[in-house]
This record gives structure tokens, sequence and C-alpha cells, in this order.
């Protein structure tokens, strides 16, 4: 966890008004990040060409990100919106960063200190997105269109974003996630560690 949070701040349900910085903030959502797994799934990503860095002024070559900013670190790409949704944290990791004001194109406007009053609790999923990975991975190796997995992940990130526009419309809603099932029905390992990670959850409750 990031030290600039008091443990006591960070646990489920001891939610209150926080001063937080801008600096904790990004330290919170990169952690949460790596606490998914989100990794195993950018390295297949930008094996393949897909990054979302590329073309940014802020990249250094050999370095990586110079400027890690609170806009880049609360934008999530199709395939990590995917593991939210289906894991059912996409709400919670939104309502952090609707807490988060300045927030912009590959930089902020971010004041040096927010308050908040929810922090970010997300599960440790990172066998679900290392599943995922290999999924991936085999997709972009087997399909002979160029840019597969790229293309993929843009259509689920677009029926993802349909589903917030649509919360009082239930036949509408319906047919979108018919097509997230649809567009994920190739992630095979993923849906056999899911059904695993629901009787985890299911044993433990
Ligand atoms: S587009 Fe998504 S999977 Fe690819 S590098 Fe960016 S965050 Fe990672
Ligand atoms: S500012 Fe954002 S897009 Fe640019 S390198 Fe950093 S994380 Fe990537």
């Amino acid at each position: 966890m990031p030290t600039l949070i008091p443990d006591e701040q960070s646990k489920p349900g001891s939610d209150q008004l926080l001063s937080m910085s801008r600096k904790a903030v990004i330290e919170i959502g990169v952690h949460a990040l790596n606490e998914i797994g989100a990794g195993s799934i950018c390295s297949v990503c930008i094996k393949y060409g897909g990054s979302c860095c590329i073309g940014c002024r802020h990249l250094v070559n050999g370095i990586g990100c110079t400027t890690r900013n609170t806009s880049c670190t609360a934008w999530l790409c199709g395939y990590l919106k995917y593991l939210l949704y289906a894991t059912n944290q996409l709400e919670e990791w939104n309502g952090f960063w609707r807490q988060v004001p300045g927030q912009s194109y590959r930089e902020d406007d971010t004041p040096e200190y927010v308050t908040v009053d929810k922090s970010l609790h997300l599960r440790s999923i990172a066998k679900l997105s290392e599943a995922l990975a290999a999924d991936l991975q085999e997709l972009a190796t087997k399909h002979p269109a160029i840019g597969f997995i790229h293309t993929l992940r843009d259509k689920i990130d677009k029926n993802i974003d349909q589903l917030n526009h649509c919360k009082n419309d239930p036949k509408r809603r319906k047919r979108i996630e018919r097509n997230i099932k649809a567009l994920s029905s190739p992630f095979r390992r993923f849906q056999i560690e899911l059904d695993e990670c629901h009787k985890r959850i299911g044993e433990n409750e």
C-alpha cells in the first residue's frame, strides 16, 4: 500500500472524508493496477504494438513514462475495463476516480491535494489477468488479421462504455451485455479462472 495513506483509511468500510495528496492518489491507482495484474495484459498488448503510450512525449525509451499523472492512471483500456467489469469492480474504480479533479489527456491539472470520501478497494485478481493475457497471446498468434487483439480491445471498450448510457433501459442493456459476452467468448482460460474465482468467493461467504 502507498505509505502516504494510513492503513486504517485504506480498509473497506473505513471510508471518511480524507485529504489526499495527488502523489498518493497516483500511488493508490498504480498499486491497484498492480494488484489486479494489469502488467501481464499490457505485456501482450505492447508486444503486438498496441501500447496506449505510443506517440506520447512523456515516454522515454528504456525508461518508460516520465510524467505519471492522475489521468493516465485512472484511464482503462477495453481489456482492463473488461477485467473489472467481469469481476464487478468497475464501479469501485470509477467511483474512486470520479472524486479526482483535473484529469485530462496524458497530463493533469489535479491540485496537489484533493478531498475524497472513499478509497479504492480492489481484490487481487492477478491469476485472472494472467489467464486473460494467455488468451490474448493465443489470439494474437493464431489470428491472421494484424492488430486483431487491439481491435477487439476497442470493441469491448465501446460496449462497456455504452452500458453506462443506458442504465434505465433494460432491453438495451441486455443487448450490450450479449455483445460483450460474444466479444469475450474467445477468452477460454479467463472464463475457467473466473468460474473458479466465483466458487472461491461463494465458499468464503
Ligand atoms: S492499451 Fe491497455 S493493455 Fe495495452 S498497454 Fe495500454 S493499458 Fe495496457
Ligand atoms: S503520460 Fe500517459 S500516455 Fe504518456 S507515457 Fe505516461 S502513462 Fe503513457
